[in-house]
């Protein structure tokens, strides 16, 4: 099993030591709760472990580490949370017998597509944030524990945040020979792929930053 590659194993260390200094090992073990619930999903569904690159690290844990650096648990946790559910989501999504539907309009789509929720990846979803916001619960410093049903929120709705946005503004794309469908620029099916829908700038990547920082801010207000 290799989890990153090298640029995303820099980055792993990163985000750790940045949690670390910022909130201690209870932090720390709160991020590798995270990675290590998404890796083993993800094998359990029996999907090809994504190498995660330094930017898919970064998208994920980096908004956690900011928070970290400020002391905030309430809204690092909030980011995890955001960051598992959506992860949790996707895997668990995998073993659902019906096909997913578009967040947006309710349109079936094929398995994979962004926006595409499926009744027990939203659960499995849920149940991520969940776990999140318990350890966090569990492992915050006593006074300033960040609250079960706050953290949970905070990761339901990064996770509704990613799909809304993965369904309307990340940049879509299609062949223009035989109209295949995919998700990032630059590729070559049978020929480059062109934009036919949402923003070019904004990845998947970015989608989950953008997920992750909402998921933070939920947090950040709830707990205050
Ligand atoms: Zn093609």
């Amino acid at each position: 099993m290799r989890w990153l590659t090298r640029g995303g194993l820099v980055a792993a260390c990163a985000v750790g030591a940045g949690t670390t200094w910022g909130l201690g090992w209870g932090g720390l073990a709160l991020l590798a709760a995270f990675f290590l619930s998404g890796s083993v999903l993800s094998q359990l569904a029996e999907r090809q472990g994504p190498h995660r690159t330094a930017r898919q690290v970064l998208a994920n844990g980096g908004v956690a580490a900011v928070a970290a650096l400020f002391g905030a648990w309430a809204a690092a946790a909030g980011a995890i949370a955001a960051a598992a559910a959506d992860t949790w989501a996707t895997e668990i999504g995998a073993f659902s017998p019906f096909p997913p539907r578009l967040i947006t309009s309710g349109r079936r789509v094929t398995r994979g597509t962004s926006g595409g929720i499926t009744a027990l990846g939203t659960l499995g979803g849920v149940a991520g944030a969940a776990t999140i916001a318990w350890l966090a619960h569990v492992l915050g410093p006593r006074c300033a524990a960040p609250g079960l049903a706050t953290v949970t929120g905070a990761g339901v709705a990064g996770m509704l945040a990613d799909s809304l946005l993965g369904a309307t503004l990340q940049g879509k794309y299609q062949c223009p020979a035989c109209d295949a469908r995919f998700e990032r620029a630059n590729t070559v099916c049978h020929e480059l792929v062109i934009l036919t829908g949402g923003w070019r700038w904004l990845d998947n990547d970015g989608v989950n930053l953008a997920a992750t920082l909402c998921g933070a801010a939920v947090a950040l207000v709830g707990s205050h």
